[in-house]
């Protein structure tokens, strides 16, 4: 069966109960460790294997091939309350999966598809860099040579994360004898000829196992290449990767509501002179879930009407949670300002939901270049 055939839109037939597991996790395992995260301390692989193993990265690939992006985003946004940095590494292991179960290479999808699904086996995605090629803001950096039973692939890529020695991450290179041609790989961090180096430390999302990438021509076999047509493939994948992302923006934006509610019974006779309140957030968080959850019914639409919509959402969803953080750092006041107070935090998690690839100025571009 093709993956095309393997992959319809569906409703999530998954057991009840895997939702409320993945919330004990989130708010006790998690919630201890997020501060570790969050200074780098902590990459969080035995959390998220936890998560995996309740069902929190089988959730949009169910086993009647059959599709479900909305559930897998609850499961993000649940984590997302918590912490930010894991809702992003949820989204990079079910972005993954996604990439794995819409491969048509048999090989690839048998070996691969159940040990990330079960998070048994972790990984990520690195294609902000072919994303923005795409659209014209930079060169692909991978170059890839055609050689016996695969390919040889060189470049580097700055930033690709949830990694680790033994994990795997998707990305896409360039047919170094032909630039039209793109081929999407399975890259296996184990490989002596890719090297993993540490990036210097960043604002926020520092306990996300983030590297930066060198390809020593590195041999890519068959079995490996998830799409030897990148193009088409990434016109399927497309929506799904960005509409998974709403679960970060979700996370963030009602863990900032609930501090904004929480400062009402002591400071609610001078918060309420502010610009923006709780209720108003949550109003735009209701809205943009409704159009999430929209949207997450047809997938693999490829209409411009729908590609145009989906941008759209994302480009609110970044801008909205960026607003809602800072929202919640005027609304806590000075004990927002100590560094123990997870407001600080939210307002640094949030700024990455708008510049993680597409980033808010992608977004806008993206927008200004479709046809009205
Ligand atoms: C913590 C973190 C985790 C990330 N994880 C991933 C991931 O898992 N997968 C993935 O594909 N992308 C990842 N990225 C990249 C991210 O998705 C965006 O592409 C990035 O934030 C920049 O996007 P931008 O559109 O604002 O580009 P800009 O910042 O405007 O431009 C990006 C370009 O600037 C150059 N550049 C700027 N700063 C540096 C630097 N310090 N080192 C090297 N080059 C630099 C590079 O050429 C880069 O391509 C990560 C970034 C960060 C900060």
């Amino acid at each position: 069966m093709t993956s095309a055939a393997l992959l319809e839109n569906g409703t999530n037939s998954a057991p009840l109960g895997w939702l409320e597991r993945v919330g004990e996790i989130a708010s006790n395992d998690l919630n201890r460790a997020a501060a570790d995260i969050d200074s780098g301390k902590l990459y969080p692989a035995d959390i998220l294997r936890a998560f995996g193993k309740a069902g929190a990265w089988r959730q949009h690939i169910l086993p009647d091939g059959k599709v479900d992006l909305l559930s897998a985003i609850k499961g993000i946004t649940l984590i997302g309350e918590v912490c930010g940095a894991t809702a992003f590494m949820a989204w990079c292991q079910n972005t993954l999966g996604w990439y794995i179960a819409n491969s048509d290479n048999a090989i690839l999808r048998e070996k691969y598809l159940e040990p990330v699904l079960s998070g048994r086996q972790l990984g990520g995605t690195g294609l902000s860099n072919p994303m923005k090629s795409f659209f014209g803001i930079e060169k692909l950096r991978l170059k890839a040579k055609r050689v016996d039973g695969g390919w040889r692939v060189k470049g580097n890529l700055p930033w690709v994360s949830n990694l680790g020695a033994d994990h795997l991450f998707g990305t896409i290179c360039e047919n170094a004898d032909d630039a039209t041609h793109k081929i999407m790989i399975l890259v296996d961090c184990a490989d002596p000829n890719v090297t993993l180096l540490p990036c210097d430390p960043f604002l926020a999302m520092d306990g996300t196992g983030t590297y930066g990438l060198q390809f020593n021509d590195m041999f890519i076999a068959e079995e490996m290449v998830l799409a030897d047509q990148a193009m088409p493939y990434v016109e399927r994948i497309r929506a799904g990767f960005i509409l998974l992302q709403a679960g970060m923006a979700a996370g963030n934006m009602r863990d900032c509501i609930s501090i904004m509610e929480r400062t009402k019974a002591s400071l609610g006779h001078v918060n309420c002179y502010l610009d923006e309140q709780p209720e108003d957030f949550a109003k735009s968080l209701a809205e943009i879930e409704t159009l999430v959850a929209d949207l997450c019914a047809t997938p693999y639409d490829r209409s411009p009407a729908y590609w145009r919509r989906v941008v759209d959402a994302r480009l609110v969803a970044g801008e909205m949670t960026v607003k809602c953080a800072h929202a919640a750092m005027l609304h806590s006041g000075a004990r927002g300002y100590v560094m123990a107070n997870r407001a600080q935090r939210r307002l640094r998690e949030a700024y990455f939901v708008a510049i993680v690839t597409p980033a808010t100025k992608q977004l806008r571009k993206m927008l200004a270049d479709m046809p009205a």
